[in-house]
C-alpha cells in the first residue's frame, strides 16, 4: 500500500487517492447513516445526565442528505400506499408527542420570548420572525397538526363582497363517508377504483427542453405570480372536489418542479369520478388574490421610504405617512372597480387516470408521485446547461420584487407599508423563502395529506420502522416518561460535541452491528444458520 505521508511518492500519485473523509461518506451513505447530523443537547432531568444525541437532517430541515432524502421518500410511499384504497374509515387519534416534537415546541416558545423582547426593545425582528415561520413549519413537518398558537384569529371579514364565488359546478348532497364508491363486476368481485391526477399551470410561452423559445416573450411576472400562490389553487381544487364529489375526498398529493421549473401537482385521489366531471371541476377551479395594486412603482434605488418610530414608514419627499396594509385592503374594499391583483388558473394539461387497488399501476404510479421530492424547484440554476441556468435566473428576479406575503418589505415599492412594518426593510431583500433560488416561488409544502387520509401519520410510520427494527434485534423500544428529557441545541463549538467525522464513523459502526445482527436473525429464520439455532438451543 502506497502511504499518503511518504513524501517520495509523486505529488500526482498522492493526489489520485481518495481522501478518506469522503470515503466515510460514501460508506455512510451505503449504510443510510445521516450525513449532515443535526446535534441536540438531551438532558435527563431525572440523573441531570447531558447526552449529545445526533438527529438525521431528513427529519429537521428540508435539505437532506441523500440517505435522509432517500428513506424519507420510502417513507412518503409507505404513507400513500396506506391511504389510497382504504376499506374502512379511518380513525384519527392524536398520538402521544415525541421528544423531538417537544423539543420543537419548547423551542418554538423560547423563540417567541426573544422575538418579543427584541421587538419590544426596538429591534430588528426579521431574522427571529423568519425562525419561527420556519419552526411553525418545521413543527407541522415533524407531524404535528395546527399551530402552537391555535387557531389564529383576527381574520379580516370585512368585506363580504368579495368571497370568492363557487364556481357554477354541480353540487351532489354531502355524505360523511371519505371512502370512494365501489362496483361490483358481473363476477360478483368488488372493485375499489381511484384516482391519479397531473395538474399543471398554464403556459407562459413556448418551451422546448423547459427553456423558453423566446425569454423575451416569456411571462416571468405571471409564472412568478402563479408559483407564489399555487398553494391557495390546490385548496380551492380540492373544495371544489368534495363539493362536487359529495363526500370527503381524501388525497396524497406531492407538488413537483417541471422542467420550465413551474410547480405541478401529482395527486393521489381516494375514490372516483367521472372524468368529464373532474375536467369540468379543473376548468371551474381559479383562485383570486385580493391584494393592494402593484402596477405602479412608487420607491425604488434610493429612494425609498424612510421610518418613524412609533409612526411607520413615510413617504421621503412630503413626510406622509403610507397607508398600513390594513388601509390598502380597505382602500381596495372601497373601490367598486378594485380588480384582484392576480388570479389563477389550472393550465389545459392534465393525466387522469383510473387505479385499482394493489395493481402494478398503482404501485408504479406511487413511485412517480415520489420521485422528484428529493429535488427542489431551483436545481436549474446549478445545471451545465447555460439556456436553463438563465432561465432560472430570469425567473428569480421576476421573483425579486413580487410581494410574496403580506409581511413583504417589497410593499414599500408599491407605497404600502408591509403588514407588521418595522424599520430596516427594503424593497428586493425580502427573507422569505419564496424568493430563494431554491424555492423559485413556491414556498409551501411538497407533500401533502389531508386529514383523513390513513390511520398513520408520518411519525408513526416511523415508529413502525423502529419498532420493527428494534424487535428484530430483540430489544424492546423501552417507554419514556414524556417529561424526562430536556432538549436543547448544541451551539458550534460546544467541547462536548465531537467533529462530524468521528459521530459518522460511530453511525456507521453501529449501523453495521444492527446489520449483521439482521442478517443473522434473518439467516436463522430461513433455516440456512443451523448451528447458530443449535447452538442456541444448547
Ligand atoms: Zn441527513
Ligand atoms: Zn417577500
Amino acid at each position: 500500500m502506497t502511504n499518503p505521508h511518504d513524501r517520495s511518492v509523486p505529488r500526482a500519485v498522492r493526489m489520485a487517492m481518495p481522501l478518506a473523509r469522503d470515503v466515510l461518506e460514501q460508506i455512510a451513505t451505503q449504510y443510510g447513516v445521516c450525513i449532515h447530523p443535526v446535534p441536540l443537547k438531551r438532558i435527563d432531568v431525572q440523573t441531570g445526565q447531558v447526552e449529545i444525541i445526533d438527529v438525521p437532517c431528513g427529519a429537521t430541515l428540508e435539505s437532506k442528505c441523500p440517505p435522509c432524502a432517500k428513506r424519507n421518500r420510502q417513507l412518503r410511499m409507505a404513507q400513500c400506499r396506506e391511504g389510497w384504497h382504504l376499506e374502512v374509515e379511518p380513525v384519527n387519534t392524536p398520538d402521544e408527542a415525541d421528544d423531538y416534537q417537544r423539543y420543537l415546541v419548547e423551542l418554538r416558545a423560547d423563540a417567541q420570548a426573544w422575538r418579543d423582547r427584541a421587538d419590544a426593545a426596538g429591534q430588528d425582528t426579521t431574522d427571529l420572525d423568519a425562525a419561527i415561520e420556519d419552526l411553525d413549519e418545521e413543527i407541522n413537518r415533524a407531524g404535528m397538526r395546527g399551530n402552537v398558537l391555535g387557531r389564529i384569529s383576527g381574520k379580516r371579514s370585512r368585506s363580504t363582497r368579495r368571497r370568492q364565488d363557487a364556481p357554477d359546478l354541480p353540487k351532489r348532497q354531502m355524505t360523511k363517508t371519505t371512502l370512494g364508491r365501489t362496483f361490483t363486476g358481473s363476477d360478483g368481485t368488488t372493485y375499489r377504483p381511484s384516482m391519479f391526477i397531473t395538474l399543471t399551470l398554464p403556459s407562459y410561452g413556448r418551451v422546448l427542453e423547459g427553456v423558453p423559445v423566446d425569454p423575451d416573450g416569456y411571462d416571468y411576472a405571471r409564472a412568478a405570480r402563479d408559483a407564489l400562490h399555487f398553494s391557495k389553487l390546490i385548496d380551492r381544487f380540492v373544495q371544489n372536489l368534495r363539493r362536487v364529489a359529495g363526500y370527503d375526498v381524501q388525497y396524497f398529493a406531492t407538488v413537483e418542479p417541471q422542467k420550465r421549473l413551474s410547480p405541478h401537482l401529482h395527486m393521489a385521489i381516494r375514490g372516483t369520478l367521472p372524468r368529464a366531471e373532474l375536467r369540468q371541476i379543473v376548468a371551474a377551479t381559479y383562485h383570486q388574490v385580493w391584494w393592494p395594486p402593484t402596477g405602479t412603482v412608487r420607491f425604488e434605488g434610493d429612494h425609498l421610504p424612510v421610518w418613524s418610530d412609533g409612526v411607520g414608514y413615510l413617504d421621503p419627499d412630503t413626510g406622509e405617512v403610507l397607508p398600513t396594509w390594513d388601509e390598502a385592503l380597505d382602500q381596495l374594499d372601497a373601490d367598486e372597480d378594485a380588480e384582484p391583483l392576480h388570479v389563477l388558473r389550472f393550465g389545459d394539461q392534465m393525466d387522469i387516470q383510473s387505479v385499482l387497488a394493489g395493481t402494478p399501476d398503482a404501485d408504479q404510479l406511487i413511485r412517480y408521485l415520489s420521485k422528484y421530492l428529493t429535488k427542489s424547484l431551483g436545481d436549474a440554476l446549478g445545471t451545465d446547461n447555460p439556456a436553463q441556468r438563465q432561465h432560472a435566473e430570469r425567473l428569480l428576479e421576476a421573483l425579486r420584487f413580487e410581494p410574496c406575503s403580506p409581511t413583504c418589505p417589497n410593499w414599500l415599492r408599491y407605497g404600502v407599508q408591509p403588514k407588521g412594518a418595522k424599520p430596516g426593510m427594503v424593497p428586493g431583500r425580502c427573507k422569505g423563502k419564496a424568493h430563494k433560488p431554491e424555492h423559485l416561488g413556491y414556498a409551501g409544502r411538497r407533500v401533502l395529506v389531508s386529514r383523513k387520509w390513513s390511520n398513520k401519520t408520518l411519525t408513526e410510520h416511523k415508529a413502525d420502522r423502529r419498532t420493527w427494527v428494534l424487535e428484530a434485534l430483540g430489544v424492546e423500544g423501552e417507554p419514556v416518561d414524556p417529561h424526562r428529557y430536556v432538549w436543547r441545541p448544541v451551539k458550534p463549538g460546544d467541547p462536548d460535541l465531537d467533529p462530524i467525522g468521528v459521530r459518522l464513523l460511530r453511525s456507521v459502526h453501529q449501523r453495521q452491528r444492527w446489520r449483521n445482527h439482521m442478517a443473522q436473525l434473518q439467516a436463522q429464520a430461513d433455516g440456512q444458520d443451523l448451528s447458530a439455532i443449535e447452538g442456541r438451543a444448547a
